[in-house]
């Protein structure tokens, strides 16, 4: 099969030919239709995520068609669409997995990190990770659902029911999460790199009813705020703009360093948390309600030869939604 291959960190991913894995008996074969770009495919092959398993395909927003069945898989059958989110597999014992915070579990492994991902033809699955998929979308419109859309919606849910929301970084995750946002009834506050007039112009397409720069204060306080962006200098900016008692929510795997601000702006009861991969309670709750919405993904489609193209539009800030990898047509 045609591959993706990250072999050490600041490379440009490899165009390999490699066996087409073999399921264990809990595992499905997909033959991949699309995988979407996420930034933290970019931290992971720029080595800021300790401990890849290399050689590595990346890719954890996987949209494909089952080929193939473990020896014990009962779930699914052959033919079957599913999605393959970060969430690639869990313990299922510890104390985070039993009390439902699978998130958290201690031996989790990462589709895409510590597993393989989806910018190959084809991939394997752990049968109980996969998602049945909305049938109201194409591959590549759903893929970008996979990450920035659970994710994002587990950080929607942390950030609490206030109706003035913030988001800074107006990338796949944050385009997703506006228009789930105004449909629950709330406003929403584009915050981009300064100077980034198109992304503010996309934000208020998408229904914000203000966009401006990361460095501004809101026209009003606001209830919560989500940080999408990888920018710890992020953090002092969105607790000022929040109310007393405002939520900021870290969206991301990995930030750059928090700088130092005054107890001033956590105080009020203002609570500064993040947001940690996703539970499979998270990815059904969301794949449900997107459809109804309807979540629509604004999505750029790159071949899989070109993905280090796509990972470079990305870092550069240069994609408007997400950026989709297709590589089979369903
Ligand atoms: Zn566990
Ligand atoms: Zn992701």
């Amino acid at each position: 099969m045609r591959a993706m291959v990250f072999t050490a960190p600041g490379q440009p991913l490899e165009y390999r030919d490699l066996p087409v894995p073999t399921p264990q008996p809990e595992e499905v074969l997909i033959r991949v239709e699309a995988c979407a770009v996420c930034r933290t495919d970019l931290h992971i092959i720029d080595g800021e995520l300790p401990a890849p398993n290399l050689p590595l395909i990346p890719g954890h927003q996987i949209v494909g068609t089952i080929e193939r069945l473990g020896a014990r898989v009962t779930r699914w059958t052959v033919g079957q669409r599913v999605g393959v989110p970060w969430l690639g597999w869990t313990c299922g014992e510890c104390r985070f997995c039993r009390d439902g915070r699978e998130n958290l579990c201690d031996q989790a492994q990462f589709t895409g990190y510590t597993r393989p991902g989806g910018f190959a033809e084809y991939t394997i699955a752990d049968q109980r990770f996969c998602f049945a998929l909305p049938t109201d979308y194409d591959a590549t419109a759903v893929a970008p659902l996979l990450c920035a859309g659970l994710i994002g919606y587990r950080a929607l849910r942390l950030a609490g029911t206030g109706e003035r929301l913030g988001i800074y970084g107006f990338g796949a995750a944050a385009h997703l999460m506006t228009q789930v946002a105004r449909w629950q009834g709330r406003e929403v506050f584009a915050f981009t790199r300064p100077g980034d007039t198109e992304g503010q112009r996309f934000a208020r397409e998408l229904g914000a009813v203000w966009a401006g720069s990361s460095t501004e204060l809101p026209p009003v306080p606001l209830d919560a705020a989500i940080i999408f962006a990888p920018v710890g200098d992020l953090v002092p900016y969105a607790l000022r703009a929040v109310e007393k008692g405002g939520v900021v929510v870290c969206g991301g795997i990995h930030m750059s360093q928090i700088p130092a601000f005054a107890y001033e702006l956590l105080w009020g009861e203002r609570v500064l948390r993040s947001v940690a991969n996703l539970t499979r309670e998270d990815g059904e709750a969301f794949l449900q309600l997107a459809p109804q919405i309807p979540v629509r993904t604004t999505v750029q489609i790159f071949p899989l030869t070109e993905l280090n193209t796509a990972l470079n539009a990305l870092r550069q800030g240069k994609l408007q939604g997400a950026a989709v990898i297709q590589i089979s047509q369903g």
